[in-house]
């Protein structure tokens, strides 16, 4: 297992009381694997992302990434946000390249690993651009090849598509999706979009309703290896959207 969710409980304090966020969340995923998390807003979905980022502690319970007990933000993770927060004023190549300066870690080789991922993913004519020259899924693109820039073996993508127009959103997510199976990662990715979950991932979790806990798992099985934008055209497309749609707890 390269992650694993143990017991996780998760109980905000906030001003007027406790906001009880998350509540004996277990789960693993394996090498390479492509895992979603769905469920209504408000549950506790960006809260389990930060602490598999070691961004924030649990209140009870432990992850462990690659077998070793999560504590603090490490390299192995690439966290990519909701928003792109590229920084306006950079260029991409600046942007790109942010991460491995701030770790002392442009180095030749690395520069030429990042020049090489812009090349493969359509960016190396931008390089010298600033993100406002470029279109919202360039944009897209751009912020996960800055995540990738420091090598993590995981992604962590937090509704990485939600501000993006729907033709735009199917076009990204399935780049996207390519370009992490092509460089070996795996992935968790947090959304509210059903769609979204069964055309990218190979199981999708579904969370309850606040405090969350995992209400059940899908396995993909009949859409392994189809592409994402394919996987809209089968047959049990339908149907797995169907039986996560009636498990997710957003009906009056
Ligand atoms: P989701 O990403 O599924 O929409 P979040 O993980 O952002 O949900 O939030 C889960 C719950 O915890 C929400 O009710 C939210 O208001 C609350 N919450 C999030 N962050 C904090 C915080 N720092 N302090 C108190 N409550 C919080
Ligand atoms: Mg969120």
């Amino acid at each position: 297992m390269i992650v694993d969710v143990q017991n996780i409980h998760l109980t905000y304090q906030a001003p007027d009381g406790e906001v009880n966020a998350l509540e004996a969340i277990n789960f693993s995923i394996t090498q390479g694997e492509f895992v979603s998390l769905v469920g209504p807003s408000g549950c506790g979905k960006s809260t389990l992302l930060s602490i598999i980022a070691g961004l924030i502690p649990p209140t009870q319970g432990q992850v462990l990434v690659e077998g070793q007990t999560v504590t603090a933000p490490s390299q192995k993770i690439g966290y990519m946000p909701q928003k792109d927060q590229l920084f306006p004023w950079r260029t991409i190549w600046d942007n790109v390249t942010l991460g491995l300066e701030l770790r002392h870690q442009a180095t030749a080789e690395n520069k030429d690993r990042v020049r090489d991922l812009l090349e493969r993913y359509g960016l190396a004519d931008f390089a010298n651009k600033t993100p406002n020259q470029l279109s919202g899924g360039m944009r897209q693109r751009c912020a996960l090849i800055r995540t990738l820039a420091l090598s993590p073996s995981i992604l962590l993508l937090d509704e990485p598509f939600s501000a993006l127009d729907y033709q735009t959103r199917l076009a990204v997510s399935a780049d996207i999706h390519h370009i992490i199976a092509n460089e070996g990662k795996t992935a968790l990715l947090v959304t509210h979009d059903i769609s979204e979950s069964v055309s990218l991932s190979e199981r999708v979790l579904v969370l309850s309703r606040r405090p969350a806990h995992i209400q059940s798992s899908y396995t993909l099985d009949e859409l392994q290896g189809i592409t994402p934008l394919a996987r809209r055209d089968h047959p049990s497309f339908g149907t797995y959207f169907n039986a996560i749609w009636k498990e997710l707890d957003v009906h009056a």
